[in-house]
């Protein structure tokens, strides 16, 4: 075998890999954690802007399955996540550092290799093969985390192999980050018709001195945006956000997510293949979202411990 034939890849740092790994980590000695950005997050994602930080993809957790209210649990008793009230007897978890806390925290102590696109899975003589360009990680186990259009298209160009897996339909949108002032009277989180989302960081409770907001456009606006060059693309939004009292922008950063999360999602809860070792979780599974990223890496935890 081998020298270099880690116990088990995982393909995305996102909550779902990172929590797998944070739950393998007492099982097993060789994870790795292969994942395409410069950092860990996946969409919970926090970027700087000007002296403070944004969310700019999930902005709270309020956990539905028993899987996530526990991790909430021990995240909380690790001041990692903080209730908050956003409305009459609704609370929810923000992270006072950023929501890529999250995932970075529960990869601690984990090898983790970011800038590195998984191309292509190949599996010989009973061990899986990961490349990254030129490059070939080898593995007993692999857990592939993305969103399952990603999963069903590496899996297509890579494997033989036919699996039955999940559809899921996300939604697709431009988000926003910038400083600014607002010449209104402001909540945590609020809308228009012209902005799906409006969220003021530092209302919401991340250590900001300055506000800075985090903006989401509708669907059918942002395909209608993404058809301007970038300049227009700016010029347009900074005139939606002038039109809702936003003045003063700076710091202006767009992003577009061709993947943010799916709506009323109810699939299986998991996949796990016993003969290959292969397991795919993610927020495509289950009830989709934070809980049906958790609960399908919970199942295929539980899965991989079986055997
Ligand atoms: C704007 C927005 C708002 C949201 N609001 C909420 C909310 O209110 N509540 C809620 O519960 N959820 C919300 N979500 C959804 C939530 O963020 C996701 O469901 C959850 O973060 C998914 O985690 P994941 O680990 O399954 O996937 P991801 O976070 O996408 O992780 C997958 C990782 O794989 C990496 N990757 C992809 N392809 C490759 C490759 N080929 N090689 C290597 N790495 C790769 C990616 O970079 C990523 O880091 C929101 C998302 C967005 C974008």
């Amino acid at each position: 075998m081998k020298s270099s034939v880690h116990d088990v890849i995982i393909v995305g740092g996102g909550i779902s890999g990172s929590y797998l790994a944070f739950k393998l980590k007492e099982e097993f000695q060789d994870i790795l954690i292969i994942e395409k950005s410069k950092v860990l997050g996946g969409r919970l994602c926090t970027k700087p802007v000007g002296y403070g930080m944004a969310d700019y993809g999930c902005q709270y957790i309020n956990p539905k399955s028993e899987e996530l209210i526990s991790l909430v649990h021990l995240l909380n008793k690790k001041s990692l996540l903080k209730r908050i009230e956003i409305g009459p007897k609704k609370h929810v978890y923000i992270s006072p550092y950023g929501m890529n806390k999250i995932p970075q925290y529960l990869s601690l102590g984990i090898p983790a290799v970011t800038n590195s696109f998984v191309n292509k899975i190949t599996r010989k003589s009973g061990i899986w093969e990961v490349q990254v360009g030129s490059f070939s990680y080898f593995s007993k186990r692999m857990i592939l985390t993305m969103p399952i259009k990603q999963i069903s298209s590496l899996i297509e160009k890579s494997l033989s192999a036919e699996y039955t897996l999940p559809t899921s339909n996300y939604e697709e949108f431009f988000t926003a980050t910038f400083l600014a002032h607002r010449a209104c009277s402001e909540k945590i989180f609020d809308n228009s018709d012209s902005l799906s989302w409006i969220c003021n960081n530092k209302l919401k409770g991340l250590h900001n001195n300055e506000n800075v907001y985090t903006v989401n456009f509708p669907p059918q606006l942002s395909s209608n945006y993404k058809k301007l060059d970038v300049e227009s693309r700016e010029k347009t939004i900074e005139e939606i956000l002038n039109r809702n009292s936003f003045n003063n922008i700076k710091n202006l950063s767009i992003h577009y997510w061709k993947h943010a999360f799916s709506t009323k999602q109810d699939n299986v809860s998991h996949f796990f293949d016993e003969n290959t070792q292969l397991g795919i979780c993610g927020d495509s599974f289950s009830v989709g979202q934070v809980d049906g990223a958790i609960v399908s890496s919970n199942k295929v935890y539980r899965k991989i411990l079986s055997k």
